[in-house]
């Protein structure tokens, strides 16, 4: 099976937090440090943009109640509608010396993110400040739990199908974990490596970043650094397949299209020199990636 590469939005500053919307056939996006939220239709192929402030958002999932939970920096809010963009502050989460990052919604509408450090500079992923963010959970009701501590940068999570694994990546020790999870009380225990990003078994692979899990539960990870994203077996901790990009700054994935087959996969530019830049002019565009013979499922949204 040998798959295609389209871009299908060229050249924004650092796309990160895809999730497909299935009800309208468009992918939400951000573009961070811009604080740009977007709409890829992928039946028009219109790509529109609202401007979130001083938000430094990381994360846009619908509601069932409508609208969506967006973050903003060290809170969580609601985004009232992609027409209004009004956003309403809903939590305080983090301190000032920190941000929420990537997030994503479980199989019973409960909202998952992390964070990690936030300053006025920011440094290159091997100078960033340790063991300063947290995971947390925030239920319908609005109580937010905080479930791991000492967290470096926060990144990709899934679950499996039959909701008894989590898996988490925190990217600067360059871990894949595992955990048990427990749907209904929402907690996580028993943590154990899947795949160490710094171990001589999986070479040249950068940092791991966002992650999607496709239906055979193998899971689909965004290589930092290294242009790609590679589908691991969780079983084994191998490298399966590697999908090369023409960047190297690969921040995430998710399934979508009508069938979930199509991946569609963010990028960035971040910290480039223009003459990087001029080497990869691709870099910091989204992408689709058709033909890889396999699919994921429908993202969850938030129940509250
Ligand atoms: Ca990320």
């Amino acid at each position: 099976m040998s798959e295609k590469i389209e871009v299908v939005v060229r050249n924004i500053r650092h796309g990160e937090g895809p999730h497909w919307d299935d009800t309208t056939q468009c992918l939400y996006y951000l573009d961070c440090f811009v604080d740009d939220v977007h709409r890829y239709n992928a039946v028009t192929g219109d790509d529109s943009r609202l401007n979130l402030g001083d938000s430094t958002v990381k994360f846009i999932i619908p509601r069932q109640k409508g609208g969506f939970v967006v973050s903003q920096k060290t809170d969580l809010a609601f985004l009232d509608s992609w027409d209004s963009g009004k956003v309403t502050s809903i939590a305080k989460v983090e301190a000032d010396s920190n941000m929420l990052n990537d997030g994503k919604v479980d199989a019973s509408g409960r909202l998952w993110f992390g964070s990690t450090f936030c300053g006025k500079d920011i440094p290159e992923a091997d100078k960033w400040p340790k063991h300063q963010g947290s995971l947390y959970s925030l239920d319908a009701d609005g109580s937010v739990k905080k479930h791991i501590s000492n967290i470096s940068i926060s990144n990709g999570m899934d679950w499996t199908d039959d909701n008894s694994v989590m898996y988490y990546i925190d990217s600067i020790p360059r871990q894949v974990w595992a955990f048990d999870f427990d749907i209904t009380a929402g907690t996580i225990s028993n943590q154990r490596t899947v795949a160490d990003f710094s171990s001589t078994e999986i070479p040249d692979m950068g940092y791991p970043d966002g992650m999607a899990i496709d239906t055979e539960g193998k899971l689909w990870v965004a290589c930092y650094e290294a242009g790609k994203v590679i589908r691991l077996d969780p079983e084994t901790g191998k490298v399966i397949r590697a999908v090369k990009f023409p960047c190297e700054r690969i921040t995430s994935c998710c399934f979508g299209g009508v069938d979930f087959t199509d991946l569609y996969v963010t990028s960035s530019q971040f910290m480039m020199t223009p003459a990087q830049l001029e080497k990869t002019p691709l870099a910091g565009s989204i992408f689709k990636v058709t033909g890889l013979g396999v699919r994921g499922c429908k993202a969850n949204i938030f129940s509250g």
